[in-house]
């Protein structure tokens, strides 16, 4: 038995469960969840002869449902052991903090002010999350001037508080993307995501390349991923099946983990560093290819690319038919040695999803499910009935006992086809985003695609990627 401190309070931890123990309680954690609600079950799950539906894209930290409509949500109301104003510690300052606060680069330097005045820049950027962002460390690799201006702070929102999973491919898995799209363009979109994670460790070296694993929760998830490891080693993509104190399902080697706010907040140093001028506080008003208003100022530019993920609806209305807005939501825990994790890991066709932090911290999200109707549009706070599908993970699934420090939500962008946007909307406006729910790695992409549309006027890899 040992024992940490956290936040003036002892824990009591229990040594680490022999390993083989750990995927049975996730399994009968799940058996007991189906018996509960059969809804978000099993047979919920699709065959691989029925066609895909691609509303409810399977994989990645926030697949929704198989059928494309939530299920009602008929949990008994679940309330969380420890939310804010309990009296456990609470889920971060504000009851709304990501984790990736504890390990982050402070934000000094990165308090920008709002836009007050008339600019000009070659580029208007809109939205400073990490496809924002991407966008405009590009531009100014290429020599342009750029204006960026957001809502809020950088990375104050998806960007700054998701799972920090690093996955190559769509937000379908592998299989599901080939049935869909076809082999060309699904390995396409694999190869050329794996290209991204490469970029994306080689220009930060708190990615860590750990890969990461798909588990099964029952019999029937396993056949799929069974489908997914022979599809994947067919197309010669890197994967081995796993059995592991995780549980049984497979490993993609190459997959990668990050705490997605020290990358947005070293990309917005790099920004300042490179020129580009940068505005909190400054929603964008009214869009159009040569001027983007805000609250209070205008930028005058020759494109702007929007890159708003699930807002992008209300930037551009034109839009909000094809991405939808999604909450989803994680929680914390303090540092804890009653498992090990090493790479992260996704479980129920990625609706559930969980990592450990090199500080031993478990971050743990998804269960949007059984949030529902709720989770659509909503606004982006922890809500009871999605934080105690996560408690009850952590506490009976994982069998994790370590305090939950912070809880936090955000909006992403979902699409019917399960693609993002990457395209021109109006006269010199290149909107991203509707990544459903996996922009860590296609947001950066994207946005530099936009930007070759914008300045260079062609994209080998937009042609790839998209039918044009
Ligand atoms: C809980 C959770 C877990 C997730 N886990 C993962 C994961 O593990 N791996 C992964 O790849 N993806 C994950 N995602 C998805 C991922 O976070 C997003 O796809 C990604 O962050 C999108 O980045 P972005 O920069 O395009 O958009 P955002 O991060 O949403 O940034 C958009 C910015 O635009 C600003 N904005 C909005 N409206 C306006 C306006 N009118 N004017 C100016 N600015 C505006 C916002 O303030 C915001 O800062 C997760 C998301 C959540 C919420």
């Amino acid at each position: 038995m040992a024992g940490i401190v956290d936040q003036g309070r002892v824990t009591r931890m229990t040594s680490p469960a022999p390993h083989t123990s750990r995927p049975r309680r996730l399994a009968d954690w799940w058996r007991r969840i189906v018996d509960r609600d059969p809804s978000p079950g099993g047979d919920r799950v699709e065959r691989d002869d029925e066609p895909i539906d691609v509303t409810s894209p399977r994989r990645g930290p926030t697949s929704p449902m198989a059928d494309g409509t939530p299920p009602p949500n008929t949990d008994p109301p679940v309330v969380p052991a420890e939310r804010p104003g309990a009296t456990n510690p609470p889920a971060g300052r504000d009851g709304n903090t990501p984790i990736w606060e504890v390990a982050a680069p402070t934000a000094d330097g990165l308090d920008l002010p709002p836009l007050a005045e008339t600019a000009h820049a070659d580029l208007c950027v809109i939205g400073l999350g990490g496809s924002g962002l991407a966008a405009i460390t590009a531009a100014l690799d290429r020599g342009l001037s750029v204006v960026g201006v957001d809502a809020g702070a950088i990375a104050g929102r998806a960007a700054g508080r998701n799972g920090g999973f690093l996955l190559a491919g769509t937000a379908l898995f592998h299989h599901d993307a080939v049935r869909r799209f076809g082999r060309d363009r699904a390995l396409a979109w694999y190869r050329a995501t794996m290209a991204e994670i490469d970029r994306l460790a080689a220009e930060d070296d708190q990615v860590r390349r750990v890969g990461s694993l798909r588990v099964a929760v029952d019999d029937t998830e396993f056949a799929d991923i069974e489908r997914q490891l022979a599809v994947m080693g067919d197309d010669g993509l890197p994967v081995e099946p796993w059995e592991g104190p995780e549980g049984r399902g497979l490993l993609v080697p190459t997959d990668a983990a990050m705490n997605p706010l020290t990358r947005c907040r070293r990309l917005a140093t790099r920004a300042l560093e490179g020129g580009a001028r940068l505005y909190a506080d400054s929603p964008a008003r009214t869009v159009s290819g040569r001027r983007v208003t805000t609250t209070d100022g205008t930028v005058h530019c020759d494109q702007v690319v929007v890159a708003v993920d699930g807002a992008l609806g209300s930037i551009l209305p034109e839009l909000a038919g094809r991405v939808r807005p999604l909450r989803l939501q994680m929680l914390g825990t303090a540092p804890t040695d009653e498992v090990a994790l090493s790479r992260p890991v996704y479980a129920r066709y990625g609706l559930d999803y969980w990592s450990q932090q090199p500080d031993g911290r478990i971050a743990l999200g998804g269960g949007r499910d059984h949030g529902a109707d709720e989770e659509e549009g909503a606004r982006p706070e922890p809500s009871t009935t999605v934080q105690g599908h996560l408690d009850d993970l952590l506490r009976t699934g994982l069998g994790v006992t370590a305090p939950v420090t912070h809880r936090w939500a955000a909006t992403v962008g979902f699409t019917a086809t399960g693609l993002p946007v990457c395209e021109q909307v109006r006269q010199g406006v290149w909107a991203v985003g509707g990544y459903n729910g996996t922009g860590n790695v296609i947001g950066a992409m994207l946005a530099r695609v936009a930007l070759d549309l914008a300045h260079g006027g062609s994209s080998d890899l937009a042609d790839e990627l998209f039918e044009t």
